[in-house]
């Protein structure tokens, strides 16, 4: 099996890169760096066979030769990521995206889409099946990522439908784990850089607002999963164990030994209240389901900063 991945050196598709190469696939990954890193991909790229493009998905993909797989994960992620990057964001799911699929058509090949739990917006369901619709602000900040990831969505079915493209649609809730960047601005490695710095901790808003975490090797098991399945509509990857923003904080302060505090600032706009997947559709048919518990992941997650912080 050969596969493409886009977006390998950032934090999810440097794991699934090695999480293929492992399961015996060869990958050739392609990504611009603009939010990932080199280092992500670390010892794979003197492997033979891993190949590392460096390039833009938005000026189209040329790889010679067969590929079975296309994962689709080029996109910044983090809020601070694409709030920054708001037209870069836009044409990474909409150009980009087009031109995934119009090359996983040339192919013959399956096209796996990194979609997102955003699509849902704030959600007035909870929580959220597959089959709700969202709650996005079509023109607010968040749109240039969520509205990108929904025509994502959209382009993905209109390409199966109308050009027969196989495509897996996986709703990926908020994960982390190691590699995830100091800065990435996202909550866990926010509160986890904070807390080994002695600053003290930002919680926006009240922190009352709940997300819901799963570990990077679950996810990454996911995906893999969904790909092997024959599940052509989307389907939600997370872990439904849902805390409040300020009890995470709380967590990660004990969990570190920290003698931070907790200081509370503006609530970003159109910050979801909550969230939390229903996760019975890739349990059914994927035979699917997290097994690593947020304080199990939380500690591998800080041991990989800690061993950061003395690295550098
Ligand atoms: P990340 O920022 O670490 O990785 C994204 C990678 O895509 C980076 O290496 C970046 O350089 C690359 N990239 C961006 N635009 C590109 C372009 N035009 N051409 C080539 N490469 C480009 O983010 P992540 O957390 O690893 O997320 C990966 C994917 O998973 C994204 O599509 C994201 O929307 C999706 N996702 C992630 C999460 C999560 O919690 N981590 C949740 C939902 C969805
Ligand atoms: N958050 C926070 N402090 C931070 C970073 C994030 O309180 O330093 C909150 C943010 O407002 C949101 C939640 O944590 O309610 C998750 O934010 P993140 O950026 O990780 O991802 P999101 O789920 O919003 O995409």
């Amino acid at each position: 099996m050969r596969a493409v991945v886009t977006g390998g050196a950032g934090f999810l598709g440097s794991h699934l890169c090695e999480a293929l190469l492992e399961d015996g696939c060869s990958v050739v990954t392609i990504d611009n760096l603009i939010t990932g890193n080199k280092e992500n991909m670390g010892a794979l790229l003197g492997l033979s066979e891993f190949e590392f493009i460096e390039g833009d998905i938005c000026d189209g993909i040329d790889v010679e030769g067969d590929i079975d797989m296309i994962f689709h994960l080029a996109s910044p992620a983090s809020p601070n990521d694409y709030l920054n990057l708001p037209i870069e964001t836009l044409k990474a799911g909409t150009v980009g995206t087009l031109n995934c699929l119009e090359f996983a058509q040339e192919k013959s090949s399956l096209f796996l889409l990194a979609s997102t739990s955003e699509i849902y917006g704030d959600p007035l369901e909870h929580p959220q099946r597959e089959e709700y619709w969202g709650n996005v602000n079509p023109i607010g900040v968040r749109s240039v990522y969520d509205e990108a990831k929904r025509v994502s969505e959209s382009m993905a079915m209109a390409y199966h439908r109308e050009r027969g493209v196989t495509v897996r649609i996986a709703r990926i809730f908020n994960t982390y784990g190691p590699r995830m960047k100091r800065d990435d601005g996202r909550v866990v490695p926010n509160f986890i850089d904070q807390a080994l710095h002695g600053q003290d901790l930002t919680v926006f808003g009240d922190g009352a607002q709940t997300r819901s975490f799963c570990f990077v090797s679950d996810l990454i098991d996911g995906l893999l999963k969904l790909a092997r399945s024959g599940v052509e509509d989307p389907v939600n990857l997370g872990n439904p164990e849902e805390v409040r923003i300020v009890d995470l904080a709380k967590l990660i302060l004990k969990m570190a030994g920290s003698n931070s505090g907790i200081k509370f600032e503006e609530l970003p706009v159109d910050d979801p209240r909550t969230r939390r997947p229903d996760i019975s559709k890739a349990e059914k048919l994927l035979g699917w389901q997290p097994n690593v518990d947020l304080n199990v992941g939380l500690e591998k997650t800080l041991a990989w900063f800690r061993g950061k912080l003395h690295r550098s």
